[in-house]
């Protein structure tokens, strides 16, 4: 029986993203967490700091994919607008939650509570909690959307308490034979016939260069380990032959 695809979409929120001042790191550590569970990321969006915007893109992600990821906008500043972002897409409800602010309580002490501080326990109604054991102010899972920290380590941090709602699929594998000293288009053409050769593996061609070296990575990715070797022998024999 073959396995479903499994999809995630990933939301990257924030206009210091698109200014170029921050560069984004979650949508890679989302990807290589996703990839042994079975979920293949299928579009990432960087997004301005924009309600509406925000918000159809939630929707039209949700719509698409099996699981979605926002990244940012859930601090306590006034562009911190994404939980409500969240309940705007889905037509929810949004108020400060008794849970969260326990969770804020093992953090700041009453007094530290402000008004600020306490908008971060604005959740949309029906939302369930993701812990957050690096700053506690938790995450929140509303259907198929789960809306983390922007802050790399924070976000991070998140992702465990995700695992178990996480029904993966068809994981995909991926092998990797680097050439030194070959330019890619060495080896375009053979490398067409490879893939022809194996339905279901699709091949990458990563060519990297630095002052010394030039040389290209060919990714082979696919479902069944057992041709994935086949790939892999047949790549390092067309390597050795444009070596020769
Ligand atoms: P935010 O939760 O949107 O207020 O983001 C807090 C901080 O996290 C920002 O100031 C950025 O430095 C950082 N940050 C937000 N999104 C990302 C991202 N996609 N990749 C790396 N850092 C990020
Ligand atoms: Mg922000």
């Amino acid at each position: 029986m073959t396995q479903k695809t499994v999809t995630a979409g990933v939301i990257l929120i924030g206009d210091e993203l698109l200014s170029g001042r921050t560069r984004d790191t979650n949508l890679s550590t989302i990807a290589r967490w996703l990839e042994p569970l079975g979920v293949q990321v299928g579009e990432a969006r960087i997004v301005a700091d924009d309600d509406d915007v925000i918000s159809e893109t939630v929707r039209a992600f949700s719509d698409r994919f099996d699981y979605v990821f926002t990244t940012g906008g859930i601090g306590p500043t006034h562009d911190d607008i994404t939980a409500d972002c969240i309940a705007a897409a889905f037509g929810l409800g949004i108020s400060e939650r008794g849970d969260a602010i326990e969770m804020l309580r093992e953090r700041y002490d009453l007094s530290e509570l402000n008004a600020a501080r306490r908008r971060m326990a604005r959740i949309p109604d029906g939302a369930s909690l993701i812990k957050n054991p690096v700053s506690q102010a938790p995450g929140f899972q509303t259907k198929n959307v789960f809306t983390l920290a922007g802050v790399p380590s924070i976000m991070r941090g998140m992702l465990p308490d995700i695992e178990h709602r996480i029904k993966g699929g068809a994981k995909v594998y991926s092998r990797t034979v680097t050439a030194k000293g070959i330019g890619e288009g060495d080896a375009a053409a053979p490398l067409v016939e490879i893939e022809k050769a194996y339905e279901g593996v699709s091949i990458g061609s990563y060519p990297f260069f630095n002052a010394e070296l030039r040389g290209v990575n060919f990714v082979a990715r696919g479902r069944d380990e057992v041709v994935l070797e086949e790939v892999e022998g047949r790549l390092r024999a067309l390597v050795a032959g444009l070596m020769e």
